[in-house]
């Protein structure tokens, strides 16, 4: 407790008493779909298991036009009652908390019978709502009341109230949505009134012992949002109506400001939350890019909130709080705030992962327990295929050496790192350092080994990783083409005008880290809200700074170059390479795809444009860098084959094409627990 006083201590809310002040977010991780309830209640019981405080489940509908998407989770009969209760049970039997979300997505659900105050359709929806007349909004608090009184029944501590992100409730509140003229619009008074009538109505309905938590949008960040004033105006009323903790919502679903990725800095938003401090007498809850109980611990004691949610967190590591509690903080696997596994997982249809723990959502399947047979095993390649099949295996009991040629673990990460916008990176590498020193694994770093080296271990897992692609342009070899290694590495001077050979993620990313020079925006909140253009709401409405996005001069002008006669970047994180294309253009970068490589000069790079390779244009370049993809580095496999020493191939070494890290790291892992 002494380490993390304000963040371990626990909040009495007057009926009941959270142990702590963790809250686990909600997120939509697809599990409730799938109607595998004993999946589900053992995802959540994990994570009670794990001493968080409070948890909320994935937003659940309260009627078909109000859901997420058609098939999405509804709390609507007695067989949902039903369905969640063994998750309730479970949690409870684990000594947790957990509260149902109730999330109406109005005009955000993806479907034709949506809803919404005005028929205004979203910019990220192709279906145009249906406008409410009275008898329908009427409609609507029933069908929240009705979910909520369910959600009770099912044993559920609470209900959280999805007021924020741009949802229905929110879409009342601001003129961008609502355009009514009757009593449901119009004034602010009048544009709060059905927020407030849900709460008030919920908390008739369940008595006072149940939690009811309203999830408020603290700054919208999109045109014509909430003010500052109007949002203390409708936290007191809310408060009033029956609520019994706010918690903070940040920008809306359609903003185009980047809220919870990993270049937004950690705790961004902690200062919009505390604007709300003092000003009502129930519990705040303050959000977004938390991940740490340093982090949540100086955002408690900086009088920011009264309890803070965290929840990819809680993907990445079930254990956190039970971590920070045994004063094991830095063996905590760390959300890196990618999204590649559970957000990008969502909004493709996929149940949600994470991408630094497999086992997230797939707890009933992927079980880490202690090997029949002890074996000594060798893993070639400290990368994240293999540092992962390596943890696990010695968390099974087993005996294992890791091998790598770099005088450190890391592999590929340690390039990542050096991006601006994922100093997330060094985190999961010093994560990584502390469980193969906790778990006892030989490592012997700086050496390459070989085939006859593996002599004598019951196992061989080679994760040797990749060579970059040769793009075989002609000229490369002049002194001006390096390799995007070099460059990550600092190896290499880059002069100022720059053409990257190659538009993939690590295209992308050295394109950031060309354009970037100094403090990198994600380790200066002020530059950081400067460049997106982020303001005080008490100043500017909606928090949107009045002239825009004012992003630092680039470093280099840089060109990025593709053969793909598509938008560059349009492969990218599903959630995130909007962020990554937006980031680029902010400084600049041109992206040109649909070229033909012609040959390298020394006053740039020579390229053609489509089939027919017309327009040669001279792309004037003082250094040309090559991302152009990788290889699999088989060579210490094939050898090891070709002696007919059995070995399992595991990450690039295996895969180049779809290489990253989330496959690498959930094939190492589930290598290793088969092992
Ligand atoms: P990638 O995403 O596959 O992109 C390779 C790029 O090279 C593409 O733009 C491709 O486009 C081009 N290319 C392919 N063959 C070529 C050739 N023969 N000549 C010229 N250009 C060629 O690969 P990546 O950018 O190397 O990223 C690999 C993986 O690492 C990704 O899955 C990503 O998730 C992950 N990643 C790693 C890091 C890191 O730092 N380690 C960073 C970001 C992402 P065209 O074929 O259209 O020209
Ligand atoms: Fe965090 Fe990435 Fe895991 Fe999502 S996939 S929980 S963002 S580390």
């Amino acid at each position: 407790m002494a380490n993390y006083p304000h963040l371990l201590a626990p909040l009495d809310l007057g009926f009941t008493t959270l142990k702590n002040r963790v809250l686990m977010g909600s997120m939509h991780t697809g599990l409730e779909e799938t109607k595998d309830w004993n999946r589900v209640a053992e995802f959540y019981a994990e994570r009670a298991r794990g001493e968080v405080g409070l948890m909320v489940t994935g937003g659940i509908g309260p009627n078909l036009e109000g859901s997420v998407l058609p098939g999405a989770a509804m709390m609507v009969s007695q067989q949902d009652v039903d369905n969640h209760s063994v998750i309730t049970k479970r949690v409870h039997e684990a000594g947790g908390k957990i509260a149902m979300q109730i999330l109406h997505a109005g005009r955000y659900a993806y479907g034709p019978k949506c809803v919404a105050p005005s028929a205004v359709k979203s910019p990220i929806s192709p279906f145009p709502p249906a406008a409410l007349d009275a008898e329908g909004i009427e409609k609507q608090i029933a069908d929240i009341v009705a979910c909520a009184q369910r959600a009770q029944e099912a044993g559920y501590d609470g209900v959280e109230i999805m007021g924020s992100e741009g949802y229905f409730l929110n879409q009342f509140l601001v003129t961008h949505t609502n355009k009514r003229e009757d009593a449901w619009g119009g004034s602010y008074e009048n544009r709060m009134r059905l927020p407030i009538a849900v709460v008030r109505r919920v908390r008739e309905a369940v008595g006072t012992d149940f939690i009811i938590i309203y999830r408020l949008s603290m700054i919208d960040l999109v045109p014509n949002g909430s003010t500052h004033e109007e949002v203390v105006q409708l936290a007191r009323e809310i408060e009033k109506a029956g609520a019994t903790i706010i918690n903070t919502g940040i920008g809306w679903h359609e903003a185009r400001i980047p809220t919870i990725a990993t270049s937004v800095p950690r705790a961004a938003f902690a200062w919009v939350t505390k604007k709300l401090m003092g000003k009502v007498g129930i519990p705040v809850i303050t959000s977004n890019r938390i991940n740490t109980p340093e982090v949540a611990e100086e955002v408690l004691a900086e009088g920011c909130a009264d309890m803070v949610s965290m929840a990819r967190p809680m993907l990445a590591d079930a254990d956190f709080v039970a971590k920070a509690m045994a004063g094991k903080s830095a063996q905590i696997a760390p959300c890196i705030a990618c999204n590649q596994a559970c957000l990008d997982h969502t909004f493709s249809g996929k149940i949600s992962s994470c991408l630094v723990n497999p086992r997230a959502c797939y707890e009933t399947e992927l079980q880490i327990t202690p090997a029949e047979a002890l074996k000594s095993i060798a893993v070639v390649g400290a990368g994240p295929a293999g540092l992962s099949a390596a943890m696990t295996a010695a968390e099974r009991g087993h005996k294992v050496t890791l091998f790598d040629r770099a005088a450190d673990i890391g592999g590929q990460l340690n390039m990542a790192k050096q991006v601006p916008g994922k100093e997330e990176f060094w985190g999961l590498v010093d994560w990584y350092r502390t469980m193969v020193d906790d778990l006892g694994i030989d490592q012997q770093l700086g050496r390459e080994v070989g085939a006859s080296d593996l002599k004598g271990f019951d196992e061989v897992i080679v994760a040797t990783g990749v060579v970059p692609r040769d793009p075989e342009i002609p000229g490369q070899s002049a002194p001006h083409v390096v390799s995007y290694i070099d460059v990550l590495r600092g190896k290499v001077a880059v002069g100022k005008r720059v053409a990257i050979v190659g538009a993939g993620g690590i295209g992308f990313d050295v394109a950031e880290y060309l354009v970037h020079e100094g403090t990198s925006p994600t380790e200066s909140l002020p530059d950081w809200m400067r460049e997106w253009g982020v303001a005080d709401p008490a100043e500017h409405r909606s928090g949107l700074a009045p002239e825009g996005p004012q992003p630092h001069a680039p470093a280099r002008q840089v060109t990025l170059l593709q053969r793909k006669a598509e938008k560059p970047g349009k492969r990218l994180g599903k959630t995130t390479g909007w962020i990554h294309r937006a980031a680029l253009a902010m400084k600049d970068v041109k992206m040109i795809g649909g070229v033909n490589y012609e040959r390298i000069e020394d006053s740039g790079i020579l390229v053609s444009h489509g089939e027919a390779r017309e327009n040669p244009t001279l792309i004037a370049a003082d250094t040309i860098v090559l991302c152009a993809g990788q290889l699999s580095d088989r060579s210490l496999a094939d050898t090891l084959e070709a002696q007919g020493t059995p070995c399992h191939v595991i990450g690039g070494a295996d895969v180049a094409a779809e290489l990253d890290a989330k496959r690498a790291i959930n094939q190492g892992t589930r290598l290793a627990a088969a092992l």
